[in-house]
């Protein structure tokens, strides 16, 4: 696409054109030469949307609650946006996933726009292509985007960094395995929900959360950037129960967040992460590029391969030819 052609685009996106949105997601999901162009574009119409992540192990209920936040939000009049990651599927061209057809309710509405996105086997690929969908949503205007994953992975915990409040979903049988992802959901949670309350067991994994909470809460003192008690919730989303509290502690948090001057530090965090995200990447393709055939360091590579050469030794002509000229001791 020539250069003119993205501005249009972008323009018409702008403009209000969701033809034009669903587009340029495309392009952003493609990793498109153009990107830097689409990115830049945008960026003096980006920091107005707030984002909630949710996430959770499958089947607690994460898409249901996600369809019952979109009605609760409507309802106020707000208009919402929602990514649906899923890094465990392969691509399957912006289709809306056969799980997350419970929000379909919601597509004839013109204020309410729901897109999935799944890996094409790169995850930190999927991790930098969602914020910059996340950007893009932002930019066109919707007051809410709302980002859901499948699990609990690392890519889906990186993937709910880029919120600005993250809702962890739990149900009464993931006892057993929120300890072994204790330290990640704690790290992560906003606001701890117990879906499926109308189940056995929902009020002990609430007194468990309540108890890992505290703790994380003490160890935590020194570092904190925020005075906020996670609140433990419990919901039916069938039923549409507790809802309403789950949204009012979204909003709680967020006014915390914005008369703290925590939100700002949090998104300028982000940035920061997402530039560094970015150099990586591009770093390793260099070296990709630099180690592959025909590349400068092939034969070097050649010789560590064929026991010829140390990698130690080798590691240090490598990077001194990688190194920043500024930087090179
Ligand atoms: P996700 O994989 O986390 O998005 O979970 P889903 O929203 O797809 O829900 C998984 C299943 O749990 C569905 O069959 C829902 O109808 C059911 N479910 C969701 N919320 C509740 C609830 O509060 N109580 C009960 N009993 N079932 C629920």
């Amino acid at each position: 696409m020539t250069e003119g052609a993205v501005d249009a685009l972008i323009e018409r996106m702008l403009a209000g054109d969701r033809r034009a949105l669903a587009r340029l997601i495309t392009r952003v999901e493609n990793r498109d030469t153009d990107l830097p162009r689409l990115m830049q574009g945008i960026h003096g119409h980006t920091g107005r949307a707030y984002t909630v992540g949710i996430t959770g192990p499958p089947g607690a209920g994460k898409s249901t609650l996600g369809d019952r936040l979109i009605a609760a939000l409507r309802r106020d009049g707000a208009s919402v946006a929602v990514i649906a990651v899923d890094p465990t599927s392969p691509f399957t061209g912006g289709a809306v996933l056969g799980d997350r057809i419970r929000m379909q309710a919601h597509t004839l509405d013109p204020d309410v726009f729901i897109r999935s996105m799944a890996t094409r086997g790169n995850l930190g690929g999927l991790a930098r292509a969602t914020a910059d969908v996340q950007k893009l949503l932002d930019a066109f205007g919707f007051a809410w985007v709302l980002i859901e994953t499948v699990g609990v992975g690392q890519t889906e915990l990186d993937i709910v960094r880029l919120a600005d409040t993250t809702v962890v979903v739990l149900v009464p049988e993931s006892g057993d395995a929120i300890q072994t992802m204790k330290a990640g959901l704690l790290e992560v949670a906003d606001v701890f929900v117990v879906n499926k309350a109308d189940r056995e067991g929902a009020l002990r994994l609430v007194a468990e959360l309540r108890h890992m909470v505290h703790l994380h809460r003490e160890s935590q003192q020194a570092s904190r950037d925020l005075d906020w008690e996670v609140p433990i919730l419990t919901t039916q989303a069938v039923h549409d129960a507790g809802v309403a509290e789950l949204l009012a502690a979204v909003r709680g948090h967020r006014a915390a967040l914005e008369a703290s001057g925590a939100l700002a530090r949090r998104r300028q965090a982000r940035r920061a992460r997402e530039l560094r995200a970015l150099i990586l990447a591009e770093l390793r393709r260099e070296v990709d590029r630099a180690l592959g055939a025909g590349g400068p360091l092939e034969a070097m590579l050649a010789d560590v391969e064929a026991g010829r050469v140390d990698a130690h030794t080798a590691i240090r002509a490598i990077v001194d030819r990688l190194r920043f000229p500024e930087t090179a001791r």
